[in-house]
């Protein structure tokens, strides 16, 4: 569809609300002919006029009016809410033309909970719970998911202290790469490679942590992928180590094992050795077909396995992690894989919905894969639900993805005093994340703006490795002790 717009920065908002509703190719043109989305914005003296238009092959099919006081304020806010405008609009000629109604509505950002947060701050719950549904559209069912994550996560969030950053350690390599993966994660590399990439990685956490970590309070630490147990034991263990060294006390100690073709007894007993809390064994399916579809090579069983050594090990917090929607896939293989689940019994687990990203696999070849159609999907994340009822969790942290199926959700459910702080903190974005490794992104965390500004570390290994210093230095002026932490002034203000 052609986007025909009188501000054109509006491009990739308005394109996000069209493909809501309509998965097509956007661009952005001046040519009037074939199917095409008008939208223009005249701005008064104290408002926005908006008309939307929906145009095919010369006819008039739908549109839109609306206006909007221009709110006071920063230009930040301004432009944000002008943005928001916009997507209504838009969202509300594509209803009317489509005849659709989606769950989340007309929101396209990626954390919903945020925005039930700050609506509650201003108007209390009930008057966030209004608002999704007047303004933005959003479905009982998600409104009422949102209000039980609010209230599960506002102790949390409540005892947030400005000093605080959760701590991210990226190790990037897999056993083989999954087709729906966009991570960074490389498989088949050797291991004077990884060895080369752990003595970076402690350079960095070092170099980092001396000049700040007097002033940071860490909340918690999160050793994640890729599959950090894709490194040989004495490798990781060095993490750990070096993790311990830095960062104690860590409260909340966390290592993704991710999945079971790394995982043995030995990695388990050096993982509990370590001081590690929580860990996670990711099954995404338990359906052997589907596991060879995606490109996982272990077979049945393996889950199980690598489970049962874990609990024997000792680990009582364990994630497992899901994915709804998996290539080939019927509600009635989603329910055998979450029967499974429900016998491991374990403390956290993680639904995700199947997101076709752009670096991925299975986006370049689409057709070759049979995908479930939305009602399916949505089949599976109420089947979800009721596992995780039986299993007695909370919904306890949920996020959206771009070119997620059917725009639907991530959540993360826990048994009550389970809950994972740094997943939490993570989505919620009201504390730093100080991140390290190749494709590893910092964020400061600005109380007095509420604004998050970012430090991205080089993905590529060759880059991180001749870059190292630049990585150390831009962490470092990130959280400049100049700057005064309540917010303000960032180091490229
Ligand atoms: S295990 Fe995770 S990080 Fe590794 S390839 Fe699969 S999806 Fe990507």
């Amino acid at each position: 569809m052609g986007l025909v717009l009188n501000h054109p920065e509006l491009f990739n908002d308005i394109g996000d609300v069209v493909r809501m509703f309509d998965p097509c190719p956007v661009t952005l043109t001046q040519d009037r002919t074939g199917r095409v989305l008008i939208h223009e914005v005249k701005k008064e003296e104290d408002r926005w006029r908006q008309r939307a238009e929906l145009w095919e092959e010369g006819k008039l099919t739908a549109y839109e009016e609306r206006e909007d006081p221009i709110p006071g304020g920063r230009p930040l806010i301004q432009k944000r809410i002008f943005r928001r405008a916009a997507k209504l609009c838009v969202y509300d000629l594509m209803r009317k033309a489509t005849g659709k109604t989606l769950p989340w509505g007309s929101l396209t950002g990626v954390r919903p909970g945020k925005l039930f947060r700050d609506l509650a701050g201003q108007e209390g719950p009930e008057g966030a719970e209004r608002i999704l549904r007047e303004t933005y559209d959003v479905s009982p069912a998600k409104i009422g998911l949102l209000r039980r994550i609010y209230s599960e996560q506002k102790p949390f969030l409540d005892s947030t202290d400005v000093r605080d950053v959760d701590v991210y350690i990226g190790v990037p390599f897999c056993r083989t790469r999954c087709v729906y993966c966009s991570f960074a994660a490389y498989a088949g590399v050797k291991e004077d490679l990884k060895t080369r990439y752990v003595d970076t990685l402690l350079r960095e956490m070092e170099g980092v942590w001396q000049p700040l970590g007097d002033r940071l309070r860490v909340r918690s630490v999160y050793v994640g992928g890729g599959t950090p147990t894709a490194l040989p034991v004495r490798e990781l263990r060095r993490i750990l180590q070096k993790a311990h060294a830095l960062f104690d006390p860590m409260p909340e100690f966390t290592v993704e094992a991710g999945r079971p073709d790394t995982l043995n007894p030995e990695v388990f007993a050096m993982l509990k050795g370590e001081g590690v809390d929580r860990i996670c064994i990711n099954p995404q399916t338990m359906n052997p077909k589907t596991l060879q579809i995606i490109g996982r090579e272990y077979g049945e069983g393996e889950i199980e396995r690598a489970f049962d050594e874990a609990r024997k090990a000792g680990f009582s917090w364990i994630n497992m992690d899901v994915i709804a929607g998996l290539p080939g896939e019927t509600a009635e293989d989603f329910e055998k894989t979450l029967a499974r689940i429900r016998q491991l019994a374990p403390e956290n687990l993680t639904v995700h919905t199947l997101a076709i990203k752009r670096a991925s696999e299975l986006k370049e070849r689409l057709r070759e894969y049979a995908l479930a159609p939305v009602t399916e999907v949505e089949r599976m994340l109420e089947l979800s639900c009721e596992t995780a009822d039986a299993l007695s969790m909370e919904p306890y942290y949920l996020y959206r993805q771009k070119y997620m199926t059917g725009n639907l959700e991530n959540v993360g459910w826990g048994k009550k005093g389970s809950y994972c702080v740094y997943n939490i903190d993570t989505m919620e974005e009201l504390t730093s994340n100080l991140a390290f490794g190749a494709g590893a992104i910092t964020k400061r965390y600005f109380k007095k703006d509420n604004r998050i500004e970012r430090a991205p570390n080089v993905r590529n290994l060759g880059d991180y490795f001749s870059r190292t210093d630049e990585m150390i230095d831009r962490k470092i002026k990130l959280f400049d002790p100049s700057v005064d932490i309540e917010g303000g002034r960032t180091y490229n203000d």
